[in-house]
């Protein structure tokens, strides 16, 4: 495998000159945070590299590199995928940190406000970009708030903001330990780290990160390490990651159940409410409310069988 430039025979492009192009730029998320490449070992061709020590060298005359990336995408065969790493340097403010954290596969060291003095920047909200409770999503938003509330709701963030930075100052100038110091600065508060990951868990954090169901601001991130950092450096893999996962749709036993009652019933499409219901699976019935129900209506009509 050619790891120097140039393209390879089997016509997928070489990364090194992209990691290069890559490196320590900040790619900007939210007002001052950002995600960076510090390191990549690998890229589409380790991958390859790895399936072919399992799957032996005759599958190189039955399947060109490409494809084989995209079966390995499609069935699950993950190992291959480990064989590359990412390192970031990453500035994320507290709470959405506190949610990237989550993911256990990673390799992290952060910036330690015991030993030094915070990071003087918090994150803060433009007035048009505060968003309402979704009632139907406890853990979601719904639309934004008018921009009169917005503004208010922007300078109250402002003085509050200043008043912890002052406090936390105060604090440092009268000698308190920075370790203590630091317990009332808000979760808008940035902190920095090093996060290395293989390609794999990375991956695997872009699709539960990037999904609609994030929250919006560690979305952000997602995306930009997706789309900035990750795509140019594994275009192969990532053109495989968004056809057969981000872009994919499961159907479980009791979805395939409701579609087959529904193409059976010989009724055309795009099916009424009334027909879906008719189909629905049978434990949903007694059900006023049912998440599974909605799931399985949401997925009709991306695949065009019902209307919106
Ligand atoms: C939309 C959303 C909402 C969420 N809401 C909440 C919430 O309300 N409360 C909350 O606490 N968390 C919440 N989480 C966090 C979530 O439950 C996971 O902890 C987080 O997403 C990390 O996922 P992970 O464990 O798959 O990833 P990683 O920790 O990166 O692990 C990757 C994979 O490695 C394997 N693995 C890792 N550790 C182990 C282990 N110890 N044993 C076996 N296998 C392991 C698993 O296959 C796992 O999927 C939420 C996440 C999302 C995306």
């Amino acid at each position: 495998m050619p790891h120097d430039g140039g393209i390879q025979d089997d016509g997928m492009a070489s990364q090194s000159a992209t990691i290069e192009e890559l490196r320590w730029q900040k790619f900007p998320v939210l007002n001052d945070g950002f995600v960076c490449l510090v390191d990549c070992m690998g890229d589409d061709a380790s991958v390859v590299q790895a399936a072919r020590v399992s799957y032996g060298a005759g599958t190189k005359h039955t399947s060109d590199d490409r494809t084989l990336i995209r079966y390995l995408m499609r069935h699950r065969h993950t190992t291959p995928f480990e064989m590359a790493e990412i390192k970031l340097l990453v500035r994320s403010p507290m709470d959405c940190w506190r949610q990237w954290i989550r993911h256990r596969m990673a390799n992290v060291n952060e910036y330690s406000t015991r030993y030094s003095v915070a990071i003087d920047s918090m994150q803060t909200t433009e007035p048009d970009a505060w968003r309402s409770q979704s009632t139907s999503n406890r853990q979601g938003s719904a639309g934004l708030l008018p921009a009169d509330v917005g503004e208010k709701l922007t300078a109250t963030e402002r003085e509050f903001q200043s008043a912890a930075e002052r406090l936390y100052q105060e604090r440092l100038e009268q000698g308190v330990a920075r370790e203590q110091a630091r317990k009332d600065l808000p979760l808008s508060t940035y902190t920095e780290a090093y996060w290395k990951c293989d390609l794999h868990n990375l991956l695997h954090f872009l699709a539960l990160r990037m999904d609609s169901h994030a929250q919006l601001e560690i979305r952000q991130y997602a995306t930009t390490i997706g789309e900035r950092i990750l795509q140019p450096l594994f275009p192969t893999v990532w053109e495989a990651f968004q056809d057969y996962r981000m872009q994919a749709l499961m159907l479980t036993r009791l979805e395939i159940g409701v579609i087959s009652r529904l193409a059976a019933s010989g009724r055309t499409p795009p099916y009424a409410n009334d027909d879906f219901l008719e189909a629905q699976d049978e434990a949903w019935k007694s059900l006023q409310r049912s998440r599974e129900r909605d799931e399985c209506r949401d997925k009709l009509v991306r695949l065009g069988l019902m209307k919106e």
